[in-house]
């Protein structure tokens, strides 16, 4: 979707509405094509005081195996954007502008580059997911597994053995 947003820098006190979704479910990352439902955003451009602002939502659902357990979990996760749109850069650089030289704005391409930046690097099916047994295999959110955790610490075992004699 590309945004002509002449008329909002052109008029005070204008308010142009966005919502729309984008289909992400091409990207392969991490952990293979997480987006598969569409993402979704909503938000405004406004034109306050002549301070043209952009305010989006973005909301994406990541589904993939849980990185402990491998159970497939979907997770949803919201982004959100508050910044200046500016037709020039006055001053300089600045990351709570967005520099639109022809005041148009490609809403795909930023909410694209928002939702890859704040994608997850952690995805567990729960908080607490107790993850696999490292001996078995058993997902030990179902229960115990019966494996003994503890390993035999090689100096304690010499102790025991004095112990026993
Ligand atoms: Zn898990
Ligand atoms: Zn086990």
């Amino acid at each position: 979707m590309t945004l002509d947003l002449r008329r909002i820098f052109a008029t005070d006190n204008s308010v142009l509405d966005i919502d729309g979704s984008l289909d992400m479910s091409d990207v392969d990352i991490y952990y293979g094509f997480p987006l598969k439902k569409p993402v979704k955003y909503h938000g405004t451009v406004s034109n306050s005081s002549s301070m043209v602002n952009l305010n989006l939502q973005i909301d994406f659902e990541v589904c993939a195996p849980c990185d402990r357990c491998g159970v497939l979990a979907s997770e949803c996760h919201s982004v959100t954007i508050d910044k200046s749109l500016a037709a020039s850069l006055q001053r300089q650089e600045s990351d709570t502008i967005i520099v639109v030289p022809d005041m148009r704005l490609e809403v795909d391409e930023l909410v694209y580059s928002e939702v890859i930046l704040n994608l997850p690097t952690k995805h567990l099916c729960k908080e607490d997911c107790k993850g696999l047994c490292q001996k078995c295999g058993k997902n030990l959110n179902e229960g115990k597994c019966g494996c003994d955790s503890s390993e035999p610490d090689p100096r304690f075992e010499k102790l025991r053995e004095l112990l026993n004699n």
